[in-house]
């Protein structure tokens, strides 16, 4: 699932290339993508107006419109963002034709396409008329950005204390932090020699500092690598990520780990496939909640 490196490498490639567009068109293929909205209402709601700006919130886009309305997108699992791509995509489910004013005037225009795919179907995308509403749709979901200095340990310790649930767990929670995934959570924990299974309230401040620490540098290697692409992630023209080529321990099993040489390991932790190096991040004492979370993968 494209995690907040991923959405910001899109948000940074498609930025500049689709501020002060017009929408001409707009096709909604599938309708599960803006259920429960109406294809039809939301195809009319984003006709003829004009991209003002293109963001990112967590693991979310956020298309800014003229007049005040948003289209708020999510990629989840498999969702793709193609540029004016040659031909349609397969798993086809929107496709927006923009248009600007072509720089030889007399009132031509330049067009083209924007398609968005979904081989699972998953990826979801609403219309807010007002973006107020959209402000508090999105306080009411998520945490603060991790890469923000609003984010602080002492913020993350005050929101983990008390908290027997795995670290890992906490940090998937999008209410706790936005953005973060399956892939910079276990880079985030080992980069901090923190166990995934740790129950999140006995973490230190120190160690709350440290886990702040890690998951910006992973974060932050994952941008520069424009995001890793395990599975269906890719550039707004079909060019896969390269960070998946970087990873320390994520779908790594049976690798050395890049800190000790010793096996890297892949346990089940708040139900994902989690990596650890069990050196580099001591397990929690048996008999905690953490402990119990973790149980080693089935081989695949
Ligand atoms: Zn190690």
């Amino acid at each position: 699932m494209p995690e907040l490196p991923e959405v910001e490498t899109l948000v940074r490639q498609l930025r500049p290339l689709v501020r002060g567009a017009r929408i001409e068109r707009a096709s909604i293929i599938d309708p599960r993508w803006c259920a429960p909205q109406q294809p039809a209402a939301v195809a009319a709601a984003l006709t003829g107006l004009r991209i003002e700006e293109l963001s990112r919130r967590g693991k979310y886009l956020i298309w800014r419109l003229e007049g005040g309305r948003c289209l708020l997108q999510h990629l989840r699992m498999t969702g793709v963002i193609l540029y004016d791509p040659p031909q349609l995509p397969a798993h086809l489910v929107a496709v927006l034709e923009l248009s600007w004013p072509d720089a030889r005037g007399a009132g031509a225009r330049r067009r083209l396409r924007l398609a968005v795919s979904d081989a699972r179907r998953f990826g979801t995308a609403e219309i807010f008329d007002d973006p107020r509403a959209l402000e508090r749709h999105l306080a009411w979901r998520l945490g603060p950005e991790p890469l923000e200095g609003s984010f602080s340990a002492a913020g993350l310790k005050a929101a983990l204390r008390g908290r027997r649930a795995p670290v890992k767990a906490l940090l998937l929670d999008q209410r706790l932090v936005a953005g973060v995934g399956n892939i910079y959570a276990d880079e985030a924990l080992f980069r901090a020699g923190i166990h995934p299974a740790r129950a999140a309230g006995s973490l230190t401040l120190a160690q709350c500092e440290a886990l702040l620490q890690a998951l910006r540098e992973a974060l932050l290697a994952g941008v520069s690598a424009r995001g890793a692409s395990i599975d269906d992630f890719r550039h707004i023209d079909g060019v896969r990520g390269s960070f998946q080529d970087r990873f320390l321990v994520h779908r790594r099993a049976g690798q050395p780990c890049p800190a000790c040489g010793g096996q890297i390991e892949k346990l089940r932790v708040a139900g994902r496939g989690t990596y650890v190096c069990a050196r580099c991040q001591p397990p929690p004492r048996r008999r905690s909640a953490g402990a119990r979370a973790a149980r080693p993968a089935p081989e695949r």
